[in-house]
């Protein structure tokens, strides 16, 4: 696939990975729709090392519906949401589909935090879905 390229909505902030995302997938978790102000964020998850990020991107720590640590992307001119980390994830940064400058390649294969989805939201196609994070616990 062609190299992950994007950027916030007012070009301040320019971001690109090397590596082939880990996974895609739909995050319903409550910190993403308040940071999205959507009802979920579609994530591509990268190797951070792989990730360069140009731009004095603002990070804003929180916590995430796990109660640990999160630390939300954006661009402090726009406001778009760009990358987020959490401290479940090391390593692991996930981008904010949206900002992708080519969405083309996209398919999303799992949905996490299942739990706080709002009802009327479908997908079409087959995901893995988790109520949580993935995994044990
Ligand atoms: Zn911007
Ligand atoms: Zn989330």
């Amino acid at each position: 696939m062609a190299k992950i390229e994007g950027g916030c909505s007012c070009g301040k902030i320019r971001y690109s990975s090397d590596a082939e995302p880990i996974f895609q997938g739909f995050c319903h978790c409550k910190s993403c729709q308040k940071t999205t102000g959507s009802s979920y964020s579609i994530v591509v998850a990268v190797p951070t090392p792989a990730l360069t990020v140009t731009g004095a991107m603002k990070v804003h720590d929180g916590k995430g519906d796990s109660g640990q640590g999160t630390h939300h992307g954006f661009c402090p001119e726009c406001g778009s949401p760009l990358i987020g980390t959490a401290d479940v994830m090391p390593n692991v940064s996930m981008i904010r589909a949206g900002t992708l400058d080519d969405t083309s390649w996209l398919k999303p294969a799992m949905q996490i935090y299942c739990d706080s989805k709002m009802p009327w939201v479908s997908m079409t196609g087959e995901f893995q879905s988790f109520p949580k994070m993935p995994g044990p616990g």
